[in-house]
This record gives structure tokens, sequence and C-alpha cells, in this order.
């Protein structure tokens, strides 16, 4: 049976372009895919449809983003301001880390620059020697997008480029479910079909592959081409093809959140707060209608009951729903995809969302899916490629989030001690060590955190280099200091013109009002 809806797919079919494309799950993920695959293959007669069961519930709590959100929003033809009315976003300048070095400290992950370039070195490296020698400017003096967040302001960044407005960077907090509607509506009206059915299993075709996936009324479709987006059990690309789960949990701990909204913020916040806890971290979003809250915790650590206690603890405010606890291993697929099913979101993989990086790996695996579209020959070539990518984004991340957590000083508390405690893997450990040696990061080209990044939580996390960059060094005093006054007088003006957070979200909700 198939409920007429057959289109002959057969993975072992040769080559020539694929005619049909079958994604399950309607979470952020499916509709993500769905999204940017209805408008890349218009024209192209390729089918595609959306399977997803209105009776399982989605993840719901992907709220934080970064900042290439907007190129996904341009690539599937989405309006920006159109997106921020309909999904009650808010703008996220960057991340304030609350208590995690120690009780009482606070740092910023800010989005966009730091200071500006002198003599070809990035600013960073003046920033340290300015420390070493004992001057007393903060973060926020010489960073755009840190100092508007410390005021509760937003700008966005000025078309010229020229310092400060120009080095603002901004993503988005926004309502999970609301996306999702958001983006069907953008994939049904390009073309993709959508069932509301519940898939009770999937037979598979010759080799690993699928042949079609099975509903519980007794019918079932056949495609070309799989999407799994079906969340953390992986219907296709675990329970069906057993592709494999590398654990991570030996470094990411973390394995539970439990989360509950509270009312919207008096002055919306344009950052989000990570507050360290007994044994992991809460979060808080502000969006316009409500706020996000969750803590997310090694349950080796402490039980949901003293999890629900801490989090309601640290909320302001009483909290709008119950709290709701989900369950996850950090980690990722073996291989995401396999044959002719490919794994995105979720299903292909979870690091905790410290640094808001989920909804971002949805994108770059479907980004990385049109640079190696398979046609219905499958050729392995295509899977390995991707493959080994993904290992090598999911490992970079990996690092960065220990990064957060190693070099902690909460000593005595057993998660933490933990922690600080851990084998890293080398990757990280070479990176902390020549950075604490040199003052030199050396990111590689094209991964999503370059060196300023690693910078802000290095330095956040109170890493100090024994050595400065020696061509930063060989500026004389002399110059630095001037351009640091510069920069801190242009910064004055900058923070004082700014409008407050919530001022420009009023501008840009008045429907009269276009930027
Ligand atoms: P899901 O939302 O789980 O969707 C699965 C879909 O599959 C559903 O539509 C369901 O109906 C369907 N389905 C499942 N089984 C069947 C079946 N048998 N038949 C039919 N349909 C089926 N990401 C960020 O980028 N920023 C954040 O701040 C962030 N915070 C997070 C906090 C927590 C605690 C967690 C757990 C995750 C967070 N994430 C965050 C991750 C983010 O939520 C996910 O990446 C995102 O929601 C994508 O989920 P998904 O679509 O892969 O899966």
């Amino acid at each position: 049976a198939t409920g007429g809806r057959a289109t002959g797919g057969d993975a072992t079919g040769g080559a020539g372009p694929l005619r049909s494309i079958c994604i399950v799950g309607g979470g952020t993920a499916g509709w993500s895919a769905a999204a940017l695959l209805a408008r890349v293959l218009r024209g192209s007669g390729c089918r595609i449809t959306l399977v997803e069961s209105s009776a399982i519930p989605t993840v719901g709590v992907g709220e934080a983003t970064i900042p290439p959100i907007f190129d996904f929003l341009h690539n599937i033809g989405a309006d920006e301001v159109e997106f921020i009315r309909r999904c009650q976003a808010t703008f996220k300048l960057g991340i304030r880390f609350r208590d995690w070095l120690h009780p009482g400290h606070e740092y910023w992950h800010p989005f966009g620059s730091l200071g500006v370039t002198i003599n070809r070195r990035p600013f960073h490296h003046y920033y340290c020697r300015t420390l070493a020698e004992g001057h007393g400017e903060t973060l926020a003096d010489l960073c755009p997008a840190a100092a508007l967040a410390e005021d509760g302001k937003f700008a966005f960044p000025s078309p010229d480029g020229q310092w400060p407005g120009g080095a603002v960077a901004y993503a988005l907090h926004f309502d999970a479910g609301l996306v999702a509607a958001f983006l069907r509506d953008h994939a049904e009206r390009a073309g993709v079909e959508r069932l509301d059915r519940r898939i009770v299993g999937a037979r598979r075709g010759e080799g690993e592959t699928i042949a079609a996936i099975a509903f519980d009324d007794g019918t079932a479709l056949s495609a070309d081409f799989y999407i799994d987006c079906s969340g953390f059990r992986g219907l296709l690309i675990e329970e069906t093809l057993g592709a494999g789960f590398e654990d991570w949990k030996h470094w990411l701990p973390c394995d539970r959140a439990i989360a509950a909204p509270t009312a919207a913020q008096a002055r919306r916040a344009p950052h989000t707060l990570a507050t360290a806890q007994s044994a992991g971290w809460q979060w808080c979003i502000p969006l316009q209608h409500r706020t996000g809250n969750g803590l997310v915790y090694a349950s080796d650590f402490i039980d949901d009951a003293d999890a629900e206690a801490e989090l309601l603890a640290g909320l302001d405010g009483e909290p709008l729903a119950q709290p709701r606890v989900l369950r996850f291993t950090a980690g990722l697929r073996r291989r995401a995809w396999v044959g002719n099913c490919l794994a995105i979101g979720l299903a292909a993989g979870f690091l905790e969302p410290l640094e808001s990086t989920s909804i971002h790996l949805i994108h770059t695996g479907l980004n990385r899916l049109l640079d190696l579209f398979p046609d219905r020959g499958f050729d392995p070539a295509l899977r390995a490629a991707y493959n080994r990518d993904v290992h090598r984004e999911y490992a970079h991340i990996r690092d960065f989030l220990l990064l957060h957590y190693a070099p902690n000083r909460r000593e005595g508390e057993p998660f933490w001690d933990h922690m600080r405690g851990l084998a890293l893997p080398d990757t990280l450990a070479e990176k902390i060590e020549l950075f604490e040696r040199t003052g030199r990061i050396a990111a590689r080209q094209r991964e999503l955190f370059a060196d300023i990044n690693w910078f802000y939580v290095m330095h956040g996390m109170g890493l100090v280099p024994a050595a400065i960059d020696p061509l930063a060094g060989a500026v004389p005093a002399a110059e630095v200091r001037e351009v640091i006054g510069q920069l801190r007088g242009a910064m004055l003006a900058f923070r004082r013109a700014a409008p407050t957070h919530d001022a420009i979200l009023a501008r840009l909700l008045d429907p009269a009002e276009t930027r």
C-alpha cells in the first residue's frame, strides 16, 4: 500500500536526478530542510513530502541563535522583519556568563569584534598587552556588542562598516514553535506536501537503504531520498539503518534539561544569560511575549527533584507552565548520511545548548547537503565527504564548549571539580597550551568559532598568556594608547546615542514602521 503516493524510489536506481524527497519530522530541523530544499529545487520536478505526527511533540526549546541565522533566512527568501514579528523574536548581542569561573564572576561572549586591527594584528593581542601593562579597560570599553548588551541597548550594524557601529553583530532569540509554523508556511507555499501521520516503521531496500516508510493506518510512502529529522531517536538513521552513536558524555556529562517559561521581562535584555549552577547551568532567554528558562544538568551529580528546585529558585518570577524534563546524550551519529538517508537536527546529534549551536548545525548540515547533493546513484564519495565534515564540525564545537568548563575555579563542588579534572581532547589541550604560552590561538579558516570567539571565552575563564604576540608587542606603547583613547571616546558617544532594545523592538513591531 502506498496511499497513492508511491514514487518508485529505489536508492540503487542509477544516475539521474532525484525525483522525490521525504522529510521525516516537523520540528525546526524538518521545516528548515523543507523550506530550503523547496526553494533550491523549485522547477526541478522533484517532489518534497514532509511527514510529521501532531501526536508526537517537537522538542520546542531551541530559542537562541547565532548570527549566521540571517544567512539561512536569506537563503529561504524570508523577510527578517516579518520573521521577528511572527516569531516573537528579540535581538541577541551575545551571552553573559555568570558564576562560571567562580561565584560572583561574570564575563561576556559577545558577537562582533573587539577594537580595531593595528599593524595587521587583531586587537585582542593589544587587549592582552594593555591588561599586562596594568591599564584598566574592560571588554565593554572596546567591544561595541558587549557595551550595548551591558546597557540593555541595541543598534543595527552601521552600513559604512566604521568602528564602533560597524563592529556590531547580532542574532535572535525566538519562539521555536512559531518558527516551525513560519517555516512551514514558506515550505508549503513553495509546494511541499505535508502528511500528518505516525510512522511505525521503515522497510529496508538493497544494501543500507530505505525502501519505504510505513504509517499506522497501514499505508506507506516511498521516495528516492529520505531526510531523517525525527529528533533524538533517529527513526530512520538509527532505528532502521543502525548508523551508531559516538557518545561524548565522558566529556560533556550534562544529559538532562528542565525548562519552564516565565513572564516577559519588563526590560528585555538583548542577550542570553547563562548562569553556572551546582551541576550544570541555567539559561534565561528573553522573548517578546515570555522568558525562556531552563536548567541543563548532569544526572550523575544531581537528581531531577533537586534540579527542579534549583531551576525554580533561580527564576525571576513564577513559572507559567509545569517544568518539563528533557533527556539527551552529548554526541553524534557515527554516520549522519547512510545510503539514501541523511539525518539532520537532533537525529544527527546533540551538544548542549551553551553556545546556541544546534539550529546552526541544522543549517550547516543543509548547506553541506546542497554542496554534496546526490543523484539517484548516491555516490559513496559524497557520503564520505559529508560524514567526515560533520565529525570535524562537531569536534570543533565540543572543544569550544569544554573550554567553558575546564578552567573553572569552583573548588569543592563535585560537578565542577570533575569538569576541571577532565582529560581534554588533544585538540583543545593544544589550543589552551598555545594560548597560555604565546597568546596565539590559530583557529582554522572557515570554522564556526574564530580566534576572537576563543579569546572571549579564554579571557573570560581567566586564562592569561605568558607572552604577547611579538608583532603586537613591537608597536610603540604610545601609539597603542592613542588608538585605545580614540576607541574609548568613540564608544562613549556610541553607547550614549544607541536606543534601548525595547525601543528598537517597539519600532520594529509597529505595523506602520519599516526599517
Ligand atoms: P524535534 O523538535 O524533536 O522534532 C521531531 C519531529 O519528528 C516532530 O515533528 C515529531 O512529530 C516527528 N516525529 C518523531 N517521531 C515520529 C513518528 N513516529 N512519526 C511521525 N513523526 C514523528 N538549539 C539552539 O540552536 N539554540 C538553543 O537555545 C537550544 N536550546 C536547547 C535546549 C535544550 C534543553 C535542548 C534539548 C535542545 C536545544 N536546542 C537549541 C536544540 C534545538 O531544540 C533543536 O536543534 C531543534 O529544535 C531541532 O529539533 P528537531 O527538529 O531535530 O527535533
